[in-house]
């Protein structure tokens, strides 16, 4: 037998008894006359004893041939410690060893594996196996693992009905790249990784099961940002007969499940926002309410002054720092104007409204405004005494976005999130389409198959192209943190409004027939109303636990370059196997 208990659970209350532990060789302290080594399993950490005076020779001689992550079996009496630590659960109690064997030696682990850890991302990247033996990273797995089983707990028990549907298909698009697989007995002919199952759980509401769900791998091929992987997973869902309002409600109560279960939060009831008001307010469809901070419009008070750069602007959008925060010295304004005028955000200038102390109001646009001017603005931003309006200006979209960026970073630099805190929100009433200026076409904003509000659906089949530009989706986003957690929509199910809405998105109905031939022609045997939703697990993990990196929750991720540096792949494939897919020899350029 390998062991009688794991390393984490022994006790005061086991002392006097014998038992068997295996494990990994954490630390080694050598005293001469007196050893102690701790002894790592993924429960946790015991310290087993050695010493000249109750230990043969012979086994002070096995353990020093021990190194950092031997694997050991050990069996010995537990005995109450001296020196006891409250460092580990484990602390009070020490097990005096009787008997020592090596299961397998390791060689010198390239970075420290503890809780902590001098190995540097690439480092353990390409170890990622030793990574994962460390406590602070297998917590994260656990975790995941949790998370999916209280997450198939809750739709078991409401009467979704877990369905694997295939990873070998045929495009779907959500909007990114397809990952394709060489045919070998379909010479020269593809298959596609799916983005997500869509086209299938629709199906399979045409079939009948009335609520599915999967927790599925969907694969997008995008140019790697921050933060995505090319390979993640989903809580994928689909629903029959139900209105936005029973989805809304059910992916609600399943994210208040999850909270409460796997971190003990209770969330209140999630607030609704239109997207016209998200952007409006916020300048973002993912809005992160944990601070206030909302944008105020000052159109109709600031133009028409004699300041061209508000006059020629098509939008003038403040926000109100408050109280001590909004002590900005020159030289902070300065940075944080440099800051907005980056590349990356690429803001024309910063203006401020310093509302003081004293009544008096100071501004960069002060040459522009007699003070009872600047204050309306104030007013109409709530700002009081001590306050400051910071304003930006310019072409809508673009200025709403680079103030929302804005007023993130001063939420991140003024600390006005409380660690902990979790704030959802509905975000509802997406458009359906989105104009694209550059491809002078229509783009899904959710996906092909959303469908419009039922009484946009007149102006869908006969509008013209200013009302397809307005026509508002039954389609809905989770928003926690600021963070995108969720998206789905009531669906399309008769085949003349999906082939409406594929034309509107510029397919000919060849093409559509091609592509999505199969899901037309479900619609025309009795397919039911139907919605769902996906949530991103991986996302789902790390917003639970307070952090930015999905890649910490996932146990083998890729890189920034999208390559799995332990297994080193992607990779080259031999001659003989490109030949065997019809796919021709692909010389290395340098050859
Ligand atoms: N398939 C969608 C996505 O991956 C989710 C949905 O509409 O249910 O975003």
């Amino acid at each position: 037998m390998y062991r009688t208990h794991n390393c984490g659970e022994l006790r005061t209350s086991e002392v006097g008894q014998e038992v068997t532990l295996s494990g990994w060789v954490q630390t080694i302290r050598d005293k001469g006359f007196i050893m102690w080594i701790d002894v790592r399993d993924r429960y946790g950490i015991t310290q087993i004893m050695l010493s000249e005076e109750t230990s043969t020779p012979q086994l002070m001689e096995t353990a020093r041939t021990l190194g950092r992550e031997f694997v050991i079996k050990v069996t010995g009496e537990v005995i109450e410690r001296s020196s006891k630590s409250d460092k580990i659960p484990t602390g009070d109690i020490e097990i005096k060893v009787n008997t020592l064997d090596v299961l397998n030696a390791s060689k010198v682990p390239p970075f420290t594996i503890g809780e902590e850890t001098d190995g540097g991302d690439d480092l353990r990247m390409k170890y990622r196996f030793l990574d994962l033996r460390r406590s602070s990273v297998q917590r994260n797995i656990i975790f995941r693992s949790q998370l999916a089983i209280a997450t198939r707990q809750y739709l078991a028990s409401n009467d979704f009905i877990e369905v694997e549907t295939p990873v070998l298909i045929k495009s779907t698009p959500e909007g990114a790249r397809d990952f394709v697989v060489p045919s070998r007995m379909n010479g020269g002919q593809f298959y596609a990784l799916p983005q997500s199952p869509q086209t299938f759980k629709q199906l399979l509401m045409v079939s009948g099961f009335d609520k599915y769900f999967q927790i599925v791998k969907c694969f997008r091929d995008e140019d790697l940002r921050a933060d995505r992987q090319p390979e993640f997973t989903q809580i994928d869902c689909e629903m029959s007969f139900v209105t936005q309002e029973q989805i809304l409600n059910t992916f609600e109560g399943l994210t208040k499940h999850l909270f409460k279960t796997t971190m003990n939060v209770e969330l209140g009831d999630f607030p609704r926002m239109q997207y016209d008001d998200a952007m409006q307010q916020y300048g973002s469809d993912k809005p992160d309410l944990r601070f206030g901070m909302p944008f105020t419009e000052l159109n109709d008070l600031a133009k028409g002054h004699g300041f061209s750069v508000f006059d020629n602007a098509e939008l003038i959008v403040g926000i109100c720092v408050k109280g001590e925060a909004a002590n900005f010295s020159n030289k902070a304004l300065k940075k944080l104007e440099e800051w907005m005028k980056r590349p990356q955000i690429g803001a024309k200038g910063l203006v401020n409204v310093k509302f003081n102390e004293d009544d008096s109001v100071k501004s960069s646009v002060g040459k522009f405004y007699d003070e009872a001017q600047l204050k309306a603005w104030g007013e109409k931003a709530g700002a009081e005494a001590g306050d400051m309006l910071l304003i930006l200006s310019g072409e809508t979209d673009k200025t709403r976005k680079q103030l929302s960026e804005l007023r993130l970073e001063l939420g991140r630099r003024l600390e006005l999130i409380k660690p902990g805190d979790f704030k959802p929100l509905w975000v509802v009433d997406f458009p359906l389409l989105e104009w694209d200026e550059e491809s002078e076409r229509f783009h899904a904003m959710h996906h092909p198959f959303t469908s419009p509000k039922k009484e946009e659906i007149p102006n869908m089949l006969n509008g013209d192209h200013q009302t397809m530009k307005n026509l508002k989706a039954d389609a809905y986003d989770l928003v926690i943190n600021g963070s995108e957690i969720g998206g789905g929509s009531i669906r399309i199910h008769d085949r003349a409004l999906q082939s409406k809405n594929f034309e509107l998105l510029g397919f000919t109905p060849e093409e559509a027939e091609a592509q999505f031939g199969f899901l037309l022609g479900a619609f025309e045997y009795g397919a039911p109303p139907h919605g769902g939703i996906a949530f991103g697990f991986d996302r789902l993990c790390a917003v639970l636990n307070g952090s930015s990196s999905i890649r910490d929750f996932i146990a083998f991720p890729k890189n920034n370059q999208g390559r799995d540096v332990m297994i080193d792949a992607p990779a080259p494939i031999s001659e003989e196997q490109l030949e065997e897919l019809s796919i021709g020899v692909v010389m290395p350029e340098e050859v």
